[in-house]
Formats: structure tokens, sequence, C-alpha cells
């Protein structure tokens, strides 16, 4: 380690890292590395013969598939109890995990998942209900789902609330499929065909755009990384569905011009759809409906700290204005006398004055995140949930400080919930933003969200949300300072090739996007059962 650039690191963490280093490089005969275990696929593993249970042979009988039947063998691999846990349990040590330390992804808002919130879900009266079961046998369920959209209507200003989206892109196509009815109400559907994104946005909002047919017109942004409000009125006109805006933006700045913004669509007959996936920084403090927003969505694993993936599909609930209420999707929910009722059908829906465009999903949307995003809910309280943003920004700002010196950041002042840098205090140096990524994983992070948004070069985006204490945060700057430092000192193998001690090195990933290998082979045919 001598001669490489590693000041201030205490000599505990030098001897471990020459530890590393040496089973980095030393070869064994397993191909573990100490705890480090490599792991097959599990039909690598196949046993023949292994079971891990114990059921008596069939007594003879006929099939009555008319012949149907398989009589091949049916391809899973055979294991034992033991086998088969031990394959799961390794598997799950390869994954880095917001349980397992800092995620700095930016627009991503990985925060803690309160294990409250976990032991709720498992309520067996939430998390043994049947979609398909009659409403009287769930009203609990049926009663939460209300609150829940009670509180996420209350905590934006808004009228009404389409629980059954599956995420923040899946919401984007509901509420721009509502603006699309409501045009489509008034008679212009077909003359309004251009819908108005910034360039900063994030890729779901032009994709969600062109599925349902809209022309998607990328409006500027101006050096100081706010939609250039100008250039966005000039391209208003009677051809125009809707803006797409972001706010706080992908910049991580709040988009000052915003009340401006919707009064100049609205004017000229269009919809604000405002992307709410950053509604976190800004929860409890500002209602998007006082801004003029017509419809949002709301990612449940961002602001309301719900699992992202592992835990199933998750949730985006989508907010809607007065003028985009009576369009929602099917099934909503309605109170009445005996408490709230889901309205499914077309015929309750006529009898209820609406004229919903469909439906999002088969069912009603994603009870355990309901669940855990209530929980969040009800923990924080409202002067809680103000907190949550509060403490997000201020996190945020204390990383920006806190590097902006040695990293460099391409907008002046403060930042929302998340710090933006761009690349150029790495330039000359050798390394990029790739790889001062990929060596940030030989430091144990998670890198941050990369080279985006795009209006930034080699854009690294760090957010660290509220769940953060200052000693993990101070300790992740230290590193980022550390590692800043090495690439400008020209210590250019701590990147070249990163990351060096991961299970896995730098892969080919254009060679694996180009020609990806999603299916196993047998190496040997399967037998045919006799
Ligand atoms: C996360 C995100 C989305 C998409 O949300 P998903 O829940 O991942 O579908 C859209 N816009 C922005 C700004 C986001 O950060």
């Amino acid at each position: 380690m001598s001669g490489m650039n590693r000041q201030g690191r205490p000599s505990s963490i030098e001897t471990a890292v020459n530890d590393i280093e040496f089973s980095a490089t030393h070869e064994t005969f397993t191909g573990n590395r100490g705890l480090r275990l490599e792991e097959p696929l599990i039909y690598e593993l196949d046993n023949p013969g292994a079971c891990g249970v114990d059921l008596d042979e069939p007594d003879a009988f006929e099939p009555r598939l008319g012949g149907f039947e398989r009589k091949g063998a049916i391809g899973l691999a055979s294991l034992s109890e033991p086998d088969v846990m031990r394959h799961f349990v390794r598997l799950s040590r390869k994954n880095y995990s917001i349980d397992a330390g800092l995620y700095p992804l930016g627009s991503c808002t990985m925060k803690h998942n309160p294990r409250l919130n976990e032991k709720m879900a498992r309520l067996p009266g939430f998390a043994d209900v049947h979609p398909l079961q009659p409403q009287q046998t769930v009203e609990g369920a049926i009663e939460l789902m209300a609150q829940l959209s009670h509180w996420l209507m209350e905590l934006t200003g808004m009228q009404a609330v389409a629980m059954s989206p599956k995420a923040g892109a899946h919401g984007e196509l509901c509420g721009m499929m509502a603006i699309r009815a409501a045009l489509e109400a008034r008679g212009e559907g077909a003359s309004r065909t251009r819908v108005l994104v910034p360039e900063s946005a994030h890729g779901t909002n032009p994709a969600t755009a062109a599925l349902i047919g809209y022309k998607v017109d990328e409006i500027p942004v101006k050096s100081n990384g706010r939609v250039d409000t100008e250039a966005f009125k000039a391209k208003l006109g009677p051809d125009v569905a809707a803006i797409m805006l972001t706010n706080p933006n992908t910049c991580g700045l709040f988009e000052s011009d915003i009340i401006e913004i919707a009064a100049a669509v609205h004017e000229a007959g269009g919809y604000f759809y405002c992307d709410g996936a950053n509604f976190n920084a800004i929860v409890g403090r500002v209602r998007p409906g006082d801004l003029g927003v017509d419809a949002m969505h709301i990612n449940l694993h961002k602001t309301f700290s719900t699992p992202h993936g592992g835990g199933g599909p998750g949730a985006g609930p989508v907010v809607l204005s007065a003028a985009l209420a009576p369009f929602a999707p099917r099934p909503y929910l309605v109170q009445t006398e005996e408490g709230a009722r889901l309205i499914e059908t077309a015929e309750a829906s006529a009898a209820d004055g609406t004229t919903p465009f469909g439906r999002m999903t088969a069912f009603h949307g994603q009870m355990g995140m309901y669940v855990r995003a209530f929980a969040y809910m009800l923990s924080h309280g409202s002067n809680g949930l103000r907190q949550v943003a509060e403490d997000a920004v201020l996190n945020a700002n204390y990383v920006l400080a806190s590097l902006r010196d040695e990293l460099s950041a391409p907008f002046e002042g403060p930042c929302m919930h998340e710090a933006l840098f761009d690349d150029r205090f790495l330039k000359g140096t050798g390394v990029e933003t790739l790889d001062f990524a990929k060596a940030m994983i030989d430091e144990g992070y998670h890198p941050m969200t990369m080279y985006f948004p795009l209006v930034v070069h080699g854009a690294m985006l760090i957010e660290p949300t509220e769940t953060e204490s200052k000693q993990t945060l101070d300790q992740f700057i230290a590193t980022l300072r550390d590692l800043a430092r090495a690439a400008k000192a020209n210590d250019i193998s701590r990147f070249t090739g990163a990351p060096h001690y991961a299970p896995r090195h730098r892969l080919d990933e254009t060679g694996a996007a180009r020609n990806p290998v999603l299916r196993w082979q047998p190496t040997v045919p399967l037998k045919v059962a006799e």
C-alpha cells in the first residue's frame, strides 16, 4: 500500500485493506474467498435423487388428462433442504441493500424501510386478503385504503386519488390517460397532440407521453438548472395537451416559476402533470394542488418508505385535481353511510355520475405497500412528515457543502433533497464518472446515480435521504474526498478496472446488453422419465 495516496486512513483500516488485497489476488481451490462464497445456479447444483421432502409414492391411478400428461422430466434441480437453504442464503449475501449500507442513488430516494411497517404489513388481516373477496369481508383493508387516500389528498391538496397504479411510471401513464380523457370529453382529444417535457426530465416522462401517442416537445433548461419559462411559453399553443414537469426537478432544484408555468399552461387550455417522484423534499411543506398541479403520481417506495422491489410490485397512486377527478380509473373509493366502498363496475360509476377512462390493473393495487405507507404516515404524524422533508433537504445540503470544494457542482446555491455534481473535477485525471463510481464499490458503497440528469456532463446525483445519520454521512463524505484526491493525484490504479474487491470486477456491460444470456441450457439433455 505504501506509496499510494491514502492520507488520513487509520492504520487498522490500512491492515484490513492489505488483507483484502491478498484475498483479491490469491486464487483459492474452491473459488471462495473466505466468507465471500461463490454460488452456481441452482440447476448446476442438481443432485439427482436428492429431495427436500419426504412424500409417499402415490398409489396407482389413471391420469384423466386424456394423454396430455407430462412424460418428460420436469427439469427442476433435485436438492436437499439444507442445500436449498444455503443456496438462497448465499445468494442473498451477494446483494447490496438498504439494510446493508448507505444507498446514495439520486432520484431513487432509497430510505430505510422501518421495521414497524413490515410488522404491520404482516398482520393476517392485511397480508392474507384476496382481491376477489366480497367487500364486506375486507372492510378493514378498505378502510385503510380510504384513510391512506384521505391523507394523500390532504398532503397534496388534491380532489381525488387513483390508488391502483403499480409504480411511478405506471402512475404517469394513469395521470396522462386521465388528461387525455378530459380533453376528449371537451372535444379536443384529436387537436391537442403535443406534450411539453423539460430536457432534464426522467426518461419515463417522454416515454409515457409517447406511449399513448403524444408528440414530445423538449423544453430547454437554463444555466441555473431550471426550466426556461420564456422558451416554455413560446411553445404553448392550441395543440398542447399538457406539460410534464418534475418539482423539485431532477437537478435537485425547486422550479421557482412553477405557479407561472401552471397558469400559462391552463390559459393555453392544457393540463399540468407533475412528476411527484421528489415529493419527499416538500411533503408537509408544500401542497402541489396549491401550485396549480392537475395530476401527480406519488411513489410510495420513495416518499413513504416502502421497499423498492424485493417486496413485490410497488405502488404509485396518482392524485388528481377537480378537473380530472371524474376521469379517474376504476376501481375507486367512495364514502357511504356504511363506510368506504370500492366502485368497481361501469354501472356503479354511471350511478355515481363519473366517467372513468377504464382500468390500470386487474385489481385494486398493492395492499402490502398501502399498509407500509400508512404505518409510516401515522408513525410520523403531520409534524414528523414535515420534518422528513426538512431533514432530507438538510442532509443533501450537508453533502453538497462538504464536497463542493473537492468535487465540482454545476449550479450555484443550496439544493433541495439531492446534491448534484459534474465531472469537471476529474478533468485531465484520466478518471471518468464511471471509474469513480466503480471505485466507490471497493470502498463498500453503492454508487450514486450516474450520468443523470442528462443536462449535466458526467453527472453524479447523490440523495442521502433523511434516514442517514451524521456519522454515516461524514464517513461517506470523507470517502468521496479521499477518492477525488486520489484521482487528482493520478492514483489511477484505484479506478481503472475497479471494483477490485467485489466478487465480480468491471463487467462488459455493453456485451451483456448486446448478447444477453437469459436462459440456462443443460449441458447434457434431460433424461426422459420411464
Ligand atoms: C423514480 C422516478 C420515476 C419513476 O418511478 P418508478 O416508481 O421507478 O416507476 C419517475 N420520475 C422520477 C423523477 C423518478 O425519480
